[in-house]
């Protein structure tokens, strides 16, 4: 049950506590209710949670927590609201719910789920949640390809389970929280970073097929290896809507190819098709065929805990998504390459960029207790080379959202 309180113990503790402690003093009483929903990391699977394939990801030990209160306030249903990270306070007024405008602003992620929520309880219900102070802390990097807007998102909707008693399913809350990216922040993206945010696990990969939307957990321990997540600090901003692109590249060699689904496609029908795709056509269905069957693969080998295997999986996913669907970029392919340059013997299994690309994290597979030793030569290597600070971290698999004792 994603409402079962959770204790204070682990990396969740330290940020509500110091959210308690800022709620608590800027509105001189406690808050009533807190709840925290994680980030998430994709270990394989990239750019293919749109094209009907499989994912592999984990939530992880970041989180975005909100902690909130009613207010007695006659005549006003205003939820004021403060990013403790931005410093910066706005207000949903729940009889007049904001309208998506773009550029996005955290607001309006909020906002999008409180208007999913709206539809899902009815008007009439929904007119009785109470004026609320709210306010948010998060410790997921924003806007680092962990998916903070899917943790804020799902928090969000958290809270409103809690605050109105209404439980969603799920994969309801799930595909609300996607809906509201969707709609609120003009983002078409798959099912991965909501469903990650919700079903998370401790010690369990998700193997999410993104046709079916169904999670099988894939048990993973992690006394012999660890998850090293590395932030390389950049983000490019390409101008030519390079997401949409690839998908209407990806539509169009499907239709070519004749498929209803990229899941129907084997290598050899896109060997039969390549004289009538064009040459990009191609190698973005290369990338789609290619990382569909790793990502199954990986799914086995991590049930059979072979992480040589596993690791080659990682590297050979990221030269595909460097050179087939060309969504990485000089930073990310320096940080494998550092990686891949400490090899098996200095304890690396696998590396490669995660997310959505151009800029964003790396996932590592590595020796757990090889972590301190290579995050701290990958920072050295990384500032050296292209005069940047990473931020690494290592994290397990993470229980999904919930709701945390006060
Ligand atoms: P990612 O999901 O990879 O972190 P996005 O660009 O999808 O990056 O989402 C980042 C956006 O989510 C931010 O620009 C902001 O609007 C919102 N957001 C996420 N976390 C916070 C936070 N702690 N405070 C305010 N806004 C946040
Ligand atoms: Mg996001």
């Amino acid at each position: 049950n994603s409402l079962e309180n959770s204790s204070y113990d682990g990396p969740l503790g330290d940020l509500v506590h110091r959210l308690t402690q800022s709620f608590t003093t800027e509105h001189s009483r406690p808050p009533q209710w807190i709840v925290a929903a994680p980030g998430r990391v994709n270990l394989i699977g990239e750019h293919i949670d749109y094209n009907d394939g499989y994912v592999l990801p984990m939530a992880i030990e970041r989180y975005v927590a909100i902690a909130a209160a009613p207010r007695a306030e006659k005549g006003s249903r205003v939820a004021s609201i403060r990013s403790v990270n931005l410093n910066e306070c706005d207000q949903i007024d729940l009889d007049e719910l904001p309208k998506p405008s773009l550029p996005p602003k955290w607001t309006g992620y909020m906002g999008g789920v409180f208007a999913g929520f709206q539809s899902r309880m009815g008007a009439e219900k929904f007119s009785q949640l109470p004026a609320m102070d709210v306010m948010f802390e998060s410790n997921v990097p924003i806007g680092g390809g962990l998916s903070s807007s899917a943790a804020l998102e799902v928090a969000t909707a958290t809270l409103l389970e809690v605050v109105s008693g209404i439980t969603l399913g799920l994969e309801e809350k799930a595909l609300l929280c996607q809906q509201a990216e969707h709609d609120f922040a003009g983002v078409p993206c798959g099912i991965m970073d909501q469903f990650s945010s919700v079903f998370g696990q401790q010690n369990a990969f998700m193997l999410l097929d993104c046709r079916s939307q169904q999670i099988r957990h894939v048990p993973f321990s992690s006394d012999h290896v660890s998850v090293l997540i590395t932030n390389s600090n950049v983000k490019h901003e390409l101008s030519g809507g390079e997401y949409a692109q690839r998908r209407a590249q990806c539509d169009s060699a499907l239709k070519k190819i004749g498929a209803a689904s990229w899941r129907d496609v084997t290598s050899g029908d896109l060997e039969s098709n390549k004289s009538s795709l064009s040459e990009i056509e191609y190698s973005r269905a290369r990338h789609v065929v290619s990382e569909i069957e790793r990502t199954q693969k990986a799914a086995v080998a991590i049930e059979s805990g072979q992480w040589e295997t596993l690791g080659e999986l990682m590297y050979a996913s990221h030269h595909s998504l460097q050179h087939d669907y060309e969504v990485s970029c000089c930073e990310l392919d320096l940080l494998v390459e550092i990686a891949r340059g400490v090899g098996r013997a200095g304890g690396v299994y696998g590396s490669r960029m995660t997310g959505g690309g151009f800029g964003g994290c790396t996932v590592t597979l590595i020796e757990s207790d090889k972590v301190v030793e290579v995050s701290e030569h990958i920072q050295k290597q990384y500032k050296k080379q292209c005069g940047i600070d990473a931020q690494l971290f290592a994290s397990l698999p993470a229980k999904g959202a919930h709701t945390v004792s006060c």
